[in-house]
This record gives C-alpha cells, structure tokens and sequence, in this order.
C-alpha cells in the first residue's frame, strides 16, 4: 500500500496517454447497441477482445453471457475490477446521435459506460505492468439489472475457475454534477426483496357479491394496510421502503374475479428490519384475507433479490482518500447509504473486502437548467438512471478510467 498521494500521481501518469477518442467511440457502439439481461452477447465479445488485445487471459460465457480477464503480472494481491453490462427495457428518448438503435431497449442506467470504464483500466494497467505486481482479474458481469448475474457467476464457480479475489472494486454513474466521486464507508446500499402476492376469494356474478369473496376489495384493504407498516413498525433512525408494483385481477365489468395479485417490492437496510418487515407482510395479508373470509389462505412467496452493500470502511477509507488526491477534496463527497440496491456484493467471497462508490454524470448545462437551490433538490429535476432521458456526460470517460486505475494500483504492491 502506497501513499495516497502517490498513487493518485502513478494514476495519472499512466492515463495521460488515454485517447478519449477511442473510449467515446468504443462507448458509443455500446450505448447504439444495447443487450438485455443474459443477452449480453455483442457486448461481452467487444469487451473479450479488447482484454485479448491487452494481453489478458479471457474465458467467455461465464455465468452465461459474463467475461472474466486475468493479467498475472507476478507476486502480490488478486484484484478484482467489476462492470456490469446489461440494458433495460426502456425506450430512449434522448435524441442523441448515437442513441439506441435496438427498439424499446436502452442503456438507460449506463452499464455501457461501466464496460468503457472496464476497457480504459485494463488496457492502462497492462501497458504499465512494469509499475505494479499482482493480478489483475477483469470481470464483465451479466444481468445485474434482474439481480441475477453475478450470482449466475458464483454458480458457475468464478472463485474456483480464476484467482481468488483479496479485494474488489466497481463503480456507478449516477446522476449529479458531473466529476464528483461519492463514497460511503460501510453501508452504502439496500438489500431488495421482491415479493408476490396471491388473494384467493370467490368469484361470481358483480350483481350478487354477496355469494362471493371478493378478492378486489381484499386486496385493496393489504395495500392500504402495508402502507403503515413502515411508518408504524419501524423505527424512525432506520429506512426501508416497501412499494406495490403490480395490482393485477379481475378481466370485465360485471365479474367478480376468484383472485387478486400484487407484486411487492421492499428494500432494507438491516437483516433485523428486512426480517420484520417480510413478516409484518405475512401476517398483513393472512390477517386481511382471513377477515374477508377467503376460503384459502394466501400465497406469500420472497424472492431473495440483492443482498445489502456493505463497504470494508477502512478500504473504502483508503481509496476515498486516493480519489480526493486524484480529484481534489471537495469532488469526494460521503451522501451516506442509498436505497438503490447491486449484485455486485454477491461476487466478494465471504470476509473478503469491497469497495464500491459512485461517479456523478449530470452534464454542467443540464445541472446548472435543473431548478432548485441545493443538491437534493436539482437531484430530483435532472434525468435519473433508468429514465429514458438519460444521458451521461462523456467528460466523465477518462476521470472513470482514472479512479478504477488508482483503486487497482493502491493494492497493487
Ligand atoms: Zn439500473
Ligand atoms: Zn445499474
């Protein structure tokens, strides 16, 4: 481990030379091109061949559609630099020259910058290999979007197959005046759950509801009840959200369906609060279908979505400070956790150490145009990820290079 200073210098030392030009390029094919979750075909070979060309040992179709590169450049740690590669279901409306030309399908929460990032740091350390020893392990993961991707690579044994990780980094654009490098020591992001719902009342005629259970009305009474349970059984220094997401029943007029079906989903920031509140769920909706007389009790069923992020606070300490060396002190804020929730945590071996911050990329025009006075407030006025206007500023390209580098290079004796 090197002086934070020092290692900002090396860092940028060895990015002077990046050709923004080539990145942008590379970027833009990315975001014209955009693959939805375990689709990432086009994307994962664009990725393998630039770690090929960099002298990097590369194995496609990891975890399905995921790439793992490895540079062995002698003794020392294994570092782990993560990207997550997958689009959405979004129809882009920014009207950019190279937006997507893939139909109800975009790169709207900037995975395509994450892969450029990936590039920009592989092909940097490895032309520098005579300043660091260690290896050096790329990993571009699938699907984080739907949560399953990086335990797909788990599953198809990423710990077994390359060198063990002894630490791991990855990074998210984010909305925000573009430069700035927001990290949070320890908990950093929310556990998701999703969670289905199914009512079972009994149908019949709309005019005789009196034969019926009617499972539209049982229905309406859990999502007005799961309203206060945030409010009244947690604790006001905690957070959590749980919204409905779906309310689905029903196909006509004047039918009384025999079901109803909710999907949930809930986020937590402690496994004690996650825990209460899958059981505040139960019991709510077992309650409110016992109280309307369903003749069978309601299906309940957690699906397990991403585990909490959880950064070592004394890593994240320690590249925070080589991130203020690298973009002044005043570009590395601590916002503290956010709700959003990652997969990434998933690909970190239990006890082994994580790092993982965001890098903000409002464009400067679109901030300064955004109303409001302080930070939260222009937060809610510019395009968030996964808004189709989303639209990262490319002038964050090199500065993303850099901090990945700088990461890296900080273990990398
Ligand atoms: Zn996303
Ligand atoms: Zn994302």
């Amino acid at each position: 481990m090197s002086e934070p200073a020092v290692v900002a210098r090396l860092a940028r030392e060895l990015t002077a030379g990046l050709k923004a030009g080539d990145l942008e390029d590379f970027y833009r094919d990315l975001h014209r091109h955009p693959e939805l979750a375990f689709r990432e075909h086009r994307t994962s070979a664009r990725l393998a061949g630039r770690l090929r060309g960099a002298g990097f040992e590369v194995t496609e179709g990891v975890g399905r559609t995921g790439v793992v590169g490895v540079l062995a450049n002698g003794d020392g740690p294994v570092v782990w630099l993560r990207g997550d590669m997958d689009a959405l279901p979004v129809r882009e409306a920014t009207g950019l020259d190279h937006a997507s030309t893939v139909d109800g399908v975009m790169h709207a929460c900037g995975h395509d910058l994450h892969v450029t990032w990936l590039v920009g740091a592989a092909e940097t350390l490895a032309a520098a290999r005579e300043t660091w020893s260690g290896t050096l392990v790329v990993v571009g993961q699938p699907a984080e979007e739907d949560g399953g991707g990086a335990g797909t690579m788990v599953a198809d044994g990423i710990h077994e197959r390359f060198p063990r990780p002894d630490v791991l980094f990855g990074q998210h654009v984010t909305p925000g005046l573009a430069g700035f490098c927001p990290h949070t020591p320890g908990l950093m992001m929310s556990a998701s759950d999703d969670i289905d719902v199914v009512v079972h009342g009994v149908g019949g005629h709309g005019s005789r509801p009196e034969a019926t259970v009617d499972p539209v009305v049982t229905a309406a009474y859990v999502v007005t009840r799961l309203q206060s349970v945030i409010a009244r059984e947690v604790a006001a220094k905690e957070s959590a959200v749980l919204t409905v997401g779906q309310f689905h029943s029903g196909t006509r007029h004047n039918i009384i369906p025999a079901e109803a079906r909710l999907a949930l989903n809930l986020r937590t920031q402690s496994p004690q609060v996650r825990e209460r509140l899958l059981a505040a769920v139960r019991r709510v909706v077992e309650a409110e279908c016992g109280a309307a007389g369903c003749p069978v009790p309601p299906e309940v069923t957690v699906m397990p979505g991403c585990p909490s992020t959880v950064n070592d606070t004394a890593l994240d300490q320690e590249i925070a400070a080589v991130h203020r060396e690298l973009l002044g002190a005043h570009a590395v804020p601590d916002f503290g956790p956010v709700m959003g929730s990652e997969d990434f945590s998933r690909l970190a071996p239990p006890g082994v150490p994580y790092d993982y911050w965001f890098v903000t990329a409002t464009p400067a025009d679109v901030w300064e145009a955004a109303p409001g006075e302080d930070l939260a407030e222009k937060l809610d006025h510019v395009p968030a990820n996964h808004s189709p206007l989303f639209a990262p500023d490319l002038s964050v390209l090199v500065p993303g290079v850099r901090t990945l580098v700088s990461a890296a290079l900080s273990q990398l004796t």
